[in-house]
């Protein structure tokens, strides 16, 4: 089995869960409940079947936060990385920009990667490559100077924001979408644990 980065995050954010639990109460029943939420929130996320349900069966059975933290690091261990992408990849996806700016990809953990994003900050563009399992999927759109409270349209959490905007030509006119999305693109990534979120938010932004 194989789990990706943001599966990896929805099962952290279950172990944080139970921990908690396990701190805050002695009653049993009170744990056993937290921890069924707990994985069937991660179930949820992860939107997969039997096997990760099996695989997740050892938290509901964990009594303390050293089981919970030993069932942790296996988990490392079943995580595949962001399929990394080379420079000449990313400026093959952006063809058409003659003055394309990509980054230096050679330092980048990808372990860590739900999705890849950078900014330029000259011309005020973000770019977001995700990979749906099978292909790389990419959307790219302008940045608002601003930084506001908001909730991430990638995310879904409370965060500092930036306005994004997608323009599109569509015959002969122009319309454009705006969301507000992290203003961190690193703090995005750490707690994006719902996949689904971002391909549907790519989704949205393709031309129709
Ligand atoms: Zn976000």
């Amino acid at each position: 089995m194989e789990l990706t980065v943001a599966n990896r995050r929805a099962i952290e954010r279950a172990c944080r869960r139970i921990v908690h639990a396990l701190k805050m109460s002695q009653d049993r029943e009170v744990i056993d409940v937290s921890k069924q939420l707990a994985v069937e929130e991660a179930l949820q996320r992860i939107e997969k079947t039997d096997e990760v349900a099996q695989f997740l069966e050892p938290l509901l059975e964990a009594k303390t936060e050293v089981e919970v933290s030993a069932y942790e690091a296996l988990i490392e261990r079943y995580t595949k990385p962001f399929p990394s992408l080379t420079n000449e990849q990313l400026r093959n996806m952006w063809k058409k920009e003659k003055k394309l700016k990509v980054p230096n990809v050679e330092l980048v953990d990808w372990g860590e990667l739900v999705y890849f994003t950078w900014k330029d900050m000259t011309t005020r563009t973000q770019y977001i490559v995700a990979h749906d399992g099978t292909r790389y999927v990419t959307v790219k759109g302008t940045i608002g100077m601003a930084v506001k409270d908001g909730i991430c349209a990638i995310c879904n959490e409370p965060t500092e924001t930036r306005s994004f905007t997608v323009t599109h030509r569509v015959k002969g006119q122009q319309r454009s979408q705006t969301n507000a999305i992290c203003a961190n693109p690193t703090d995005c990534n750490a707690r994006l644990a719902d996949e689904q979120r971002l391909h549907r938010f790519i989704e949205r932004q393709q031309k129709r």
